[in-house]
């Protein structure tokens, strides 16, 4: 009884955790664990439950590499007699549409096209009902479409991508749906048709929102990449960005590094090379092993050098990309001649600069005559238009119920926690509030005591400082100087420079006074140009010669971006046990007085 019931759940598993993978709730490293999961517990006690694991299992081999191949016919090998044994026939069309699939990656259209024959040619598609097999029908319609495309037969493969989504649809698979919408992007990017393209690809994002993160930064990336080419960097850019943590989250060095190069090349693009060099420093710190992505890498380089006048590395870089070219889609060949022709430039080589100019030129000019004979077909791929409209306001309306249901459940089940937390935020907002009041309030304090030009004390600080060393000195019987500063002949340097070059000027001699002074030493600006130094506890003697080394390092010194010199006349004198703080101030500003009179840059004690 026991056995039984495990057995039972195992068959269970099989299916729902297959079925969750298929319809995309699945990340691809998650769907490779259930995969390896489900093999270890093979063979199943039902053999159905061994063909779905194995059906399951073609679509995650590596078909990119040689050993990948060997390796992926030598499964087929085995997968053929277990699929048959059971003799499923969706289980049988499927392993039939991964077959071709495989030979359409490897070139063999002819190969591929007699795989998928028979479940396309089923006849009355009509009353078919089951989803799953109009699931495995239109999988075929998709791997036709991909042919067809590949063969440059665009009106085909759009029909076949859209039979494809027509028939997802009347499963209800939604995220194969979405995904068709890809296939029909794909389609119009080979037809230069980006806004078309654009469209598709927002639509696709939208209806992946609620599948695995991964297959919306996908689309992100290929909506970034169509982006791009019709010319909005800006916006591509943006993308790229919005993709950057995801990818870094799931793919490898070498997926991550591919974002970073693209960002990079844009970004020198736009001409912004301060970003693009906090990438580039990024990128540095990856190991990139895939050798297309090191061919991008080199180019970005190159032209990143290119950019920033560093002609040797620039040449270098580019040396590494030469000579790969056939394998190069036309828009990367035209990247190609277009930094050729600019190095060319740089180094002078003239016969090199006009031989990748004509080679660009002849390549433009296919181009434009693919676009001229292509518009007609591209114009007539205007998929069905309103029932894309009607279906984004259907989806949008889908994510914001299900956030309405969301926030209603998390509300049911967590009221009681929720109440708990809402009392915490309570009283940590109470705490955040007035903490930001305290701070508030001294930083207005210190605010109303600072001169805005200089940082240093503005006069109401400096006189209440005066006013507060003057009762000190009385109680603690001490002598205390004080020292007033005029710039000489200031209004001169702002008739002659400017007032900017007058506020530096004042900026710069507060500077030399406050190097000058020790920390206890207060320095404030009383006037425009006119300064008080408060010398707590010292005599006039010192004061004295505190002042002269003021005048001196101010007359040494060269001011402003203009390098302009100035001098300062200075009033010094020992504040008197009896006076009051005015009676105080008259006498420094007399000395002062005294000292402009007497030719300025000087000092009377
Ligand atoms: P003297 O040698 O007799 O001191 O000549 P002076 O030209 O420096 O004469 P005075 O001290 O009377 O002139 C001060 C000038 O400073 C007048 C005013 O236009 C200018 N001034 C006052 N405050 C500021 C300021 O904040 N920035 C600038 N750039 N100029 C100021
Ligand atoms: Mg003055
Ligand atoms: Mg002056």
């Amino acid at each position: 009884m026991l056995l039984f019931f495990a057995t039972n759940v195992a068959a269970k598993d099989v299916q729902s955790e297959i079925s969750r993978a298929l319809h995309g709730y699945t990340t691809y490293s998650e769907s490779v664990e259930i995969l390896a999961r489900l093999e270890k517990q093979m063979p199943y006690e039902n053999a159905l439950d061994d063909a779905q694991v194995m059906a399951f299992k073609c679509w995650f081999s590596n078909v990119s590499t040689p050993n990948g191949i060997s390796e992926y016919k030598q499964f087929l090998e085995t997968a053929k007699p277990v699929i048959h044994q059971a003799s499923n026939l969706y289980l049988i069309q499927e392993l039939a549409v991964c077959e071709a699939n495989q030979e359409y990656t490897q070139g063999n259209y002819q190969n591929a096209l007699e795989h998928l024959k028979p479940i396309i040619n089923t006849s009355s598609l009509d009353e078919i009902t089951s989803s799953k097999k109009l699931s495995i029908i239109a999988l075929a319609h998709i791997v036709l479409n991909r042919i067809q495309l590949a063969k440059g037969n665009y009106q085909e493969a759009f029909d076949s991508a859209k039979t494809a989504y027509q028939l997802f649809e009347k499963a209800g698979n939604d995220y194969e749906k979405a995904l068709a919408l890809k296939e029909i992007a794909d389609i119009h990017i080979a037809l230069y048709n980006y806004e078309l393209a654009i469209e598709q690809l927002q639509r696709a994002k939208l209806a992946l929102t609620k599948f695995n993160e991964q297959e919306q930064y996908k689309v992100a990336d290929k909506l970034a990449y169509a982006y791009e080419e019709k010319g909005d960097l800006i916006k591509a850019i943006e993308l790229y960005e919005s993709i950057k943590k995801d990818v870094r989250r799931f793919e490898s060095d070498n997926g991550y590094a591919y974002i970073l190069i693209k960002l990079t090349e844009l970004n020198i693009k736009l001409n912004s090379l301060s970003q693009a060099e906090s990438y580039l420093t990024e990128l540095n710190t990856l190991s990139v092993t895939d050798s297309w992505i090191l061919t991008l890498y080199n180019f970005t380089k190159s032209e990143w050098y290119l950019a920033t006048a560093q002609l040797q590395a620039a040449l270098s870089s580019h040396e590494k990309i030469a000579g790969q070219q056939q394998f190069w889609p036309e828009s990367l060949k035209e990247r190609y001649l277009n930094l050729t022709s600019q190095l060319a430039a740089a180094t002078g080589d003239t016969s090199l600069q006009i031989a990748s100019q004509q080679q660009l030129i002849t390549l433009i000019k296919t181009k434009q005559q693919a676009i001229a004979n292509n518009t007609l077909i591209s114009a007539r791929l205007n998929f069905n238009y309103e029932q894309q409209i009607l279906e984004i306001s259907r989806l949008e309306h889908e994510s914001k119920l299900q956030q309405k249901l969301l926030s209603v459940a998390e509300d049911k089940s967590f009221w009681q926690g929720l109440t708990m937390m809402i009392t915490c935020l309570c009283l940590l907002l109470f705490a955040v509030y007035t903490f930001k009041q305290v701070r508030q309030k001294k930083y207005f304090e210190i605010l109303a005591l600072k001169d805005e030009l200089t940082g240093i004390a503005n006069r109401r600080a400096i006189l209440n400082l005066k006013r507060s060393v003057m009762l000190q000195n009385k109680l603690n019987q001490q002598v205390s100087s004080l020292i007033s500063i005029d710039i000489d002949h200031f209004k001169a340097v702002n008739d002659q420079y400017g007032h900017d070059i007058g506020d530096e000027l004042i900026i710069s001699i507060t500077n030399t006074i406050v190097q000058t002074v020790r920390c206890s030493d207060r320095v404030g600006r009383v006037g425009g140009e006119e300064f008080l130094i408060v010398l707590e506890n010292q005599s006039l003697e010192h004061a004295k010669d505190i002042a002269e080394r003021i005048r001196l390092s101010v007359a040494e010194k060269e001011h402003t971006s203009l390098s302009i010199s100035a001098t300062i006349s200075l009033g010094v004198i020992e504040i008197a046990p009896n006076e009051t703080s005015e009676q105080a101030a008259k006498r420094v500003d007399l000395n002062l007085y005294t000292a402009k009179r007497s030719g300025r840059n000087s000092v009377v004690v």
